[in-house]
């Protein structure tokens, strides 16, 4: 059997892999992210793969053996899930381990929106700054404002728990109603988006890429919030319409934004560069030694149960027992 992984991993793939499924070819790239261009996938049986590669019905063709894919990120938004589970292949994904370094760079995000520390960051640098002033950068403080969760999963929770350690009133707007007082939350009352919108002092997106949630914040959306409000988004860039954003901080219609994720990675909107209030960081969310380790654990577990035959852990599609290879 034949393993390929688009990307380097921080464990030893080949070695757990070979060690339970012995005599299996593992290629995993020394350095980097390669990608799916030149891979040869014609015998491949699992593959392991990055957010940045896109998993459709041309790929799978190219892959007639493949069993599994696994994703190395909890966001499925890179994969046609209808074509993989036409072609038989399971798709599994990485939740959970990477749910407290996400809600963390989230909240790093919104203080540091909220207290400027972006512009802070290049006065100092640029050697302008004359010294302290009772008016100088002056923020918002978070202690009694609200927070507003989009998407009350995982990562949207783990947020809420934030909030609420930092003071804040947490409200939240989610498909599924998980209850006045989800506990590992701690209280968060259920709203609907537009009271979200219209009543957060901080909007946090934690919702999947669905084409329900692609440009969820637009013009409409961006009207609604207060104009001290500010905006996170760890989710992905394709939940912001960025142009309709970029407008709404020029014209000061909010207070600012904290972004993790572009909707065309790594271009970002230049008028995003230039706009205040913003904070940007390069898609870290997930970024931590624990977390991205914990990530190709899992992968490596879905491969290697998708190999022996059995049921991979994280597996997101229906795809029928007994997970074998298909003639
Ligand atoms: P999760 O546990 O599945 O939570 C997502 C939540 O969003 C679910 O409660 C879901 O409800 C809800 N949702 C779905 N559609 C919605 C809509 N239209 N409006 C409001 N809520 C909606 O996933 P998670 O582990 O928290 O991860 C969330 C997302 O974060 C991922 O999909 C990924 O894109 C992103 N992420 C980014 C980074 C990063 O590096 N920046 C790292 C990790 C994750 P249902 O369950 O009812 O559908």
């Amino acid at each position: 059997m034949r393993v390929v992984s688009t990307s380097a991993l921080p464990i030893d793939l080949a070695a757990q892999v070979t060690a339970a499924v012995p005599g299996t070819i593992v290629e995993v790239p020394a350095h980097g992210h390669v990608g799916l261009a030149g891979l040869d996938l014609a015998s491949a049986d699992a593959l392991v793969c990055l957010l940045l590669d896109r998993i459709d019905a041309a790929l799978l063709a190219r892959a007639p053996g493949l069993r599994v894919v696994a994703n190395c990120a909890v966001g499925i938004d890179n994969i046609d899930l209808a074509a993989a589970t036409a072609a038989g292949v399971c798709v599994t994904n990485t939740p959970d381990v990477l749910t407290e370094a996400t809600a963390e760079l989230a909240f790093a995000l919104l203080i540091a929106v909220a207290r400027r520390l972006g512009e802070g960051e290049r006065l100092v640098r640029s050697g302008a700054w004359t010294g302290w002033a009772l008016d100088q950068l002056i923020g918002q403080g978070l202690l009694g404002r609200t927070l507003g969760v989009v998407g009350f999963g995982r990562i949207g929770q783990a947020m809420a728990r934030r909030g609420h350690g930092f003071g804040m009133r947490v409200i939240y707007a989610d498909p599924v109603d998980t209850g006045p007082s989800s506990a590992p939350a701690g209280p968060a009352e259920r709203v609907s988006i537009d009271e979200l919108f219209a009543t957060a002092d901080a909007v946090s997106l934690h919702c999947p890429l669905t084409p329900e949630t692609r440009q969820l914040v637009n013009a409409e959306r961006l009207a609604q919030m207060k104009p001290t409000a500010i905006l996170v988004n760890t989710a992905r860039g394709g939940c912001v319409d960025e142009a309709a954003l970029a407008d709404a901080l020029v014209q000061r219609k909010l207070f600012g934004a904290g972004l993790d994720v572009y909707a065309r990675e790594p271009a970002v909107d230049p008028r995003l560069l230039d706009a205040p209030g913003v904070v940007l960081a390069p898609h870290i969310g997930s970024a931590t030694t624990e977390a991205r380790t914990a990530m190709a654990q899992l992968c490596a577990d879905a491969v290697i149960a998708a190999l022996r035959g059995h049921r991979p852990g994280n597996l997101v599609n229906n795809v029928a027992p007994p997970w074998i290879r298909r003639s």
